[in-house]
């Protein structure tokens, strides 16, 4: 059907120039912002985002994601620090003056106005010609791959092509920065994953600087250039995707990127780049040559669920990195089975490819053996 197809996939659809802006992008300096006396929504954050790059803000509810965004937008201002586009400051300027625009959660289009009406909506404010506001809309919407809809009323779209004119809507007014504040909060399972795919592919496109807030993991893996962990106020962590997911820095961003097995003891040695630790029931052995753990030091450690092997023999049947886990749940996800475990006195979880469901269906209290190599160790930070 092809109102289904998606960015990728559709036909002849126009490969609009990158217009991939010049300068030195965006800085938030120091950037804070105090609800009151108690709360410290952002705490003094440093970031820079370069054009072009798409950029997830992620974290649990509450770390200052969205009001982050909502100062670079100009919907709240910063208690204190600087948020600089290429050179200039937007503080103090108001959000329709600012070279930034917003896709919010709930894109509410005009029901009574037609898709090109409601696309050339913000022109129109802006005082644009008729001609010329008319020849925007539609470069917009054939941005999205919704040219021949234009005359449409909202009510006659899909939720995706509903987005899409939000989408067209913002696009039209020739950003620097694509500010996207939970853009698919409020739709469906299906149609979420399909449309994170047409706004990579959308971004990349374009070649447009897209700043992302979302709680979603996977989301924020799958759309993201780099994205930002926050927690409380505060950057924890900004890498790539491979990296948040594979190379957590500390114990607040592997918790929550999940999957992650945390496992806390004390160093007993650390010689030959390796790091051992007793951790009670669990002796670990970490690969860590550049780490600077002491003997006697308490240490944090996460394997992924991914690393964990299942059912193999052990080398050193007496030797680290390995526990005797009791299988708890059994969760099948299609392309992996996922293990829910206790073992020693705590509950792990193990990825395996899911062509080995055959050998864990049932198996649901019984034992196996569990082990992981030490380069799958990682030291974290507290
Ligand atoms: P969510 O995913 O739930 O939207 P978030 O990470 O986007 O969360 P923010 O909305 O930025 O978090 O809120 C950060 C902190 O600031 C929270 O403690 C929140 O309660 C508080 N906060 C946000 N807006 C206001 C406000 N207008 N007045 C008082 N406190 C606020």
């Amino acid at each position: 059907m092809p109102d289904e197809q998606t960015v990728t996939q559709r036909e002849g659809a126009p490969t609009a120039p990158s217009r991939t802006p010049s300068g030195t992008g965006l800085e938030l300096k120091s950037l804070t912002k105090r609800f009151g006396d108690e709360v410290v929504a952002v705490d003094d954050i440093n970031l820079h985002i370069a054009h072009g790059e798409y950029v997830v803000l992620l974290g649990p509810s509450g770390c200052g994601k969205t009001t982050t965004l909502r100062m670079i937008g100009g919907h709240e201002e910063p208690t204190s620090g600087d948020i600089v586009l290429d050179g200039q400051s937007l503080l103090g300027l108001t959000p329709d003056k600012r070279p930034t625009t917003t896709v919010f959660q709930h894109f509410a289009l005009f029901p009574h106005r037609s898709v090109r009406e409601n696309v050339e909506f913000g022109p129109k404010m802006h005082g644009i010609s008729k001609a010329e506001r008319r020849e925007k809309a539609m470069t917009a919407l054939d941005m999205v791959g919704l040219g021949a809809m234009s005359d449409r009323k909202p009510s006659a779209l899909s939720g995706g092509q509903q987005q899409r004119v939000a989408l067209a809507r913002v696009l039209v007014m020739e950003p620097k920065a694509l500010l996207l504040d939970e853009p698919l909060g409020d739709l469906d399972r299906l149609l979420r994953l399909r449309m994170r795919v047409e706004l990579r592919a959308l971004q990349r496109q374009l070649g447009l600087m897209f700043i992302h807030v979302t709680h979603d993991q996977e989301e924020a893996l799958s759309v993201g250039d780099r994205i930002v962990v926050m927690h409380e106020g505060r950057i924890e962590q900004v890498a790539d995707p491979f990296t948040i997911s594979n190379l957590p820095e500390n114990v607040r961003v592997a918790s929550f990127m999940g999957d992650n097995n945390i496992f806390e003891g004390t160093v007993t040695s650390h010689e030959g780049g390796r790091v051992s630790i007793d951790g009670g029931d669990a002796q670990l052995r970490a690969l860590a040559a550049e780490s600077d753990a002491r003997v006697g030091q308490q240490a944090v450690v996460s394997v992924r669920a991914a690393a964990v092997q299942v059912g193999e023999d052990a080398r050193d049947a007496n030797g680290p990195n390995q526990l005797l886990g009791q299988i708890e749940v059994v969760e099948y996800l299609g392309d992996l089975v996922k293990l829910h475990l206790a073992a020693a006195g705590r509950r792990l979880v193990a990825k395996v490819p899911g062509d080995r469901f055959p050998e864990f269906r049932g198996r649901e209290g019984s034992s196996v053996q569990l082990s992981w190599k030490e380069e799958d160790v990682r030291l974290l930070r507290a």
